[in-house]
């Protein structure tokens, strides 16, 4: 083979090493055979320069092809450890969610209870008060409340102490809580050692029944009282008042109405007792 001929060879090499590169096929590409064609000295001077940039060039594209793999792959590595991490995060926000939703309810329920007493405060009760009066005056239904007093509470403190006390009004909760047996009857705590029940759809008889019965439960509980009046135990007066309400009454009709009955329970019956409040106490 001449020179010439061995040109054109080398030439036509070139020129498909450039379409290959072209069209992105740096793999093919065969950089040893190329620099052992250029050594020869079988080629003009220029040519067999144009052919070792040539295939310095490719060194180059060669290397920056590497470079950009790895790069790749640790692009693919931090993909999968973003995805990964976005998992953990997605459940760790369902978990806080989750968490925070519990705490919340619980947070609501704790406001809604009296601290000492672990019973409906006095905010639920009025408003509970107030939802059952409108429910009974649509459907003209009774609504019944009974307020309890601790009898000789102070005594009480004087005598054991502020503690015992607090024992003492977390004991009569209690059994009011207990005595609620349907839905819509709330027990609450009405200030210092007054607690009061609200019985919606209850007629004054049932109401009267269940205020008896929570009298007994608590001179039950024998928690001894020495200096009550009304008996060796701490008992509790209830009075107990019940209305079918009416458009121009409201729930304060309702209060009045059993506090009176319960000043009677106290002034006229000697405390641990049950007073129901009837129209003609209006004269009392
Ligand atoms: P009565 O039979 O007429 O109701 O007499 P009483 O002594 O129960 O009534 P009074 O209103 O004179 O006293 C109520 C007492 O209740 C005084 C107060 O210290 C006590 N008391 C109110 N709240 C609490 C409480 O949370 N814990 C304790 N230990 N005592 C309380
Ligand atoms: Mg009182
Ligand atoms: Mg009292």
């Amino acid at each position: 083979m001449n020179n010439i001929e061995m040109s054109k060879i080398l030439i036509s090499r070139l020129n498909s090493l450039c379409k290959e590169i072209a069209f992105g096929e740096y793999k093919k590409i065969d950089t040893e055979g190329l620099f052992e064609m250029t050594s020869s000295e079988s080629y003009p001077e220029e040519l067999s320069q144009l052919a070792e940039s040539f295939g310095m060039m490719m060194v180059k594209v060669e290397a920056r092809e590497y470079s950009l793999e790895q790069t790749i792959d640790e692009l693919e590595k931090a993909k999968v450890q973003l995805e990964d991490y976005s998992h953990n995060l997605e459940d760790m926000v369902a978990e806080r969610t989750e968490e925070l939703s519990i705490a919340n309810s619980e947070l609501k329920r704790l406001a809604d209870l009296d601290g000492l007493t672990r019973i409906a405060n006095r905010r639920i009760f009025d408003e509970h008060i107030h939802e059952e009066w409108q429910r009974a005056l649509r459907e003209s239904a009774p609504l019944s409340l009974i307020m309890c007093d601790v009898d000789h509470f102070k005594l009480f403190n004087d005598t054991y102490g502020h503690q015992p006390g607090d024992d003492c009004l977390r004991k009569i909760a209690r059994v009011l809580q207990s005595c609620m047996k349907r839905a819509g009857d709330l027990a609450a705590r009405y200030g210092g050692e007054e607690f009061a029940t609200i019985l919606p759809n209850t007629d004054r008889k049932n109401a009267f029944q269940l205020a008896e019965m929570i009298r007994s439960s608590i001179e039950g509980l024998k928690i001894e009282h020495k200096n009550n009046s009304a008996s060796d135990y701490v008992t509790i007066s209830l009075g107990v008042s019940s209305i079918i309400p009416k458009k121009g009454l409201s729930p304060k009709t309702l209060i009045e109405q059993a506090d009176r009955a319960l000043y009677i329970a106290k002034r006229d019956l000697g405390r641990n007792a049950c007073a129901l409040w009837r129209e003609e106490n209006l004269d009392s």
